[in-house]
Parts: structure tokens; sequence; C-alpha cells
């Protein structure tokens, strides 16, 4: 996903690159967590993959079809088998709308019948651990938490495989996170809806994902089943990362070795040559400056892969 540059005084200037040769997939019933600080590119590719932005290159697909360059007319009936969940529930949340509409609205799209809708909202307030009551009121009237639910009831309204969540509850109060994880848990549980996570926060991936993808500056630097990635980091971010995220044992969290990193991450409109982390990483060689490491294989699975000429 290339974004186009500004306009300069004579010509348009360099666009910015994203997303780069990002590839994954995602099993059904699965939740792949996709870390990273911000303007990595993890919203971007979430984005891309409910084709709320268009790739400028490469291509989605869902199960087995192509919907990269799917006209928007034919992609309606596709849309409610895949849906977003946004990191502000009332910025997505239309406040002139109550809740009866706002999750009646994506099945009035499929054409359920008015009965039928009514029946199916009153069943997902239930779902999400909303009241009957709560139906009448906007979305205003509700915390942080309950509009996070609306948000959730909408976008399982027509019953998807899959959810993007969008950094879901790093808006939310701490237990309040917590909360909203174990509604997403047991839905999918129930339902046997699969995640595409995306968070900033390492302990909430942890906690919901199966697998997980590090990324940095637009790419993916590892990726693999959880237990892996977070018990034994193969990438030198990956590793850094996870060194910033408290222990619940204190004496483990007294033990433990930091990781600090040096500088911001460079923009993304000027990457550093080579390993775009190079700058930044305590195990660079010169190689690391002139080679760019390609994704690869690094653990006893195919699934396991790092992209770093010295992985752990
Ligand atoms: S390729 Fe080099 S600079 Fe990049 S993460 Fe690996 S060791 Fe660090």
């Amino acid at each position: 996903m290339t974004f186009p540059g500004p306009r300069g005084a004579v010509r348009r200037l360099p666009g910015v690159r994203a997303v780069d040769g990002v590839s994954f997939d995602v099993r059904p019933g699965e939740t792949l967590g996709l870390v990273g600080e911000s303007g990595c590119g993890k919203s971007t590719t979430g984005r891309m993959l409910v084709r709320l932005l268009d790739p400028t290159a490469g291509r989605v697909s869902f199960r087995g079809e192509d919907i990269t360059r799917t006209a928007q007319s034919r992609l309606r009936p596709l849309r409610s088998r895949f849906q977003m969940i946004f990191q502000d529930p009332f910025a997505s949340l239309n406040p002139r709308q109550t809740v009866q509409q706002i999750i009646a609205a994506p099945l009035r799209a499929q054409g359920t019948a008015p009965a039928a809708v009514r029946r199916e909202v009153r069943d997902l307030v239930d779902l999400v651990g909303l009241a009957p009551e709560h139906l009448e009121r906007y979305p205003h009237q509700f915390s942080g938490g309950q509009a996070q639910r609306i948000g959730i009831a909408r976008a399982l309204a027509t019953r998807p495989e899959l959810v993007v969540a969008d950094e879901p509850v790093s808006a939310l109060d701490v237990s309040i996170q917590a909360q909203i994880v174990g509604l997403m848990e047991r839905l999918q549980r129930e339902l046997g809806v699969a995640y595409v996570f995306i968070a900033h926060d390492l302990a909430v991936v942890r906690h919901i994902s199966h697998r997980v993808a590090v990324m940095y500056l637009g790419r993916i630097v590892e990726i693999g089943e959880k237990n892996e990635v977070y018990e034994r980091p193969a990438h030198p971010y990956t590793k850094a990362l996870l060194s910033a995220v408290p222990l619940p044992d204190p004496a483990a969290e007294r033990a433990r070795e930091r990781i600090v990193l040096l500088g911001d991450p460079p923009s993304p409109a000027n990457p550093p040559s080579g390993c775009t982390f190079h700058p930044r990483c305590p195990k660079a060689q010169e190689i690391c400056r002139t080679e760019r490491p390609l994704l690869r294989i690094t653990g006893p699975t195919a699934g396991r892969q790092a992209a770093c000429h010295f992985p752990e």
C-alpha cells in the first residue's frame, strides 16, 4: 500500500510505502494478533483486508476468491462475511441513531425481513451483555465499554466469518479491557468467528491470540504460534518489544533483561537501507545495512518465520 506523497511546488513528492510485501493467512475460527508500534502499518493492513482501503498492489483473497479488485456493488454480498470493529466506538457509531437502528443496519442492508431483524437485534444485544431497554438509547448515553459492545454487536450482526478488530480495547479503562477481550473470546467460541486482532499492547494480544505477527515499518518481521513467539522470540525487534511487557511475578520481573531501543521508528517515507530495523538493532552487523532480510522459517515448524540475518 503506497499512499501518494504531498504535492510539491513542481510535482507530487514520492509516496509513502505504508505496507510492503506483507503476506499471511487467517484460518477459520482463529485469532491472529497483529502487533507493532503506532505507524507500523498494522491498521492499514487491517483496513485492506476488509476493503476499506484498496491496496495499490498485491492481493486479498477471501475463501479462495480474489476480492482485491471486486467492484463495490459485487462486494456487498461478501461484506456480510467480513466486518470491522474500530478503536473509538463513539466515532464509529452514528450519534443520531438508536442502538436498535445501529445494529439493524447491516441486517437491513442484506435484505433481512423486518420481523427477523427485530428478533436478531434483540438476540445480539443479549449476546454482547446489554439489556433490551438499551435498544432505544443513543450512543452518548453509554460508557466506552458499553459502546464497544454495541460496535461488536453490529459487527457480528450478519454472522461474519472474519472480524478485523483495530485496537478494540486500547481506548478503554484496563478493567473494562479485560471484559471486552473476554466477551470477544466467548463470542469466538460460540460463533466460530476468526479475528485479526490489531493492538500495540502485547499482553492483551498474548491473551487473545492463537498466532501473532509482528510488524515494523510496513513489514512483518516475525510470525508464528503465540507461545513460540512470546517464549522464544527470533527477531531482535520482537525481543525488545517483549522485554518491555511487565511480568506478573515480581521476582521474574526484577530478573529479566530489558532491551531499550535507540531512537524512534524511522519515517516510512524515508526507510533505512537493508534491514529497516538496523539503526535501532543491538545485533546489527554490516550486512544488515545493505541486504534486506527476507521472512524465512526459523523455528521447528514452517509457520514460524522471522526476517533477520541473525535470528535467535
Ligand atoms: S537483520 Fe540485522 S539489523 Fe535486522 S534485525 Fe536482524 S540483526 Fe538486527
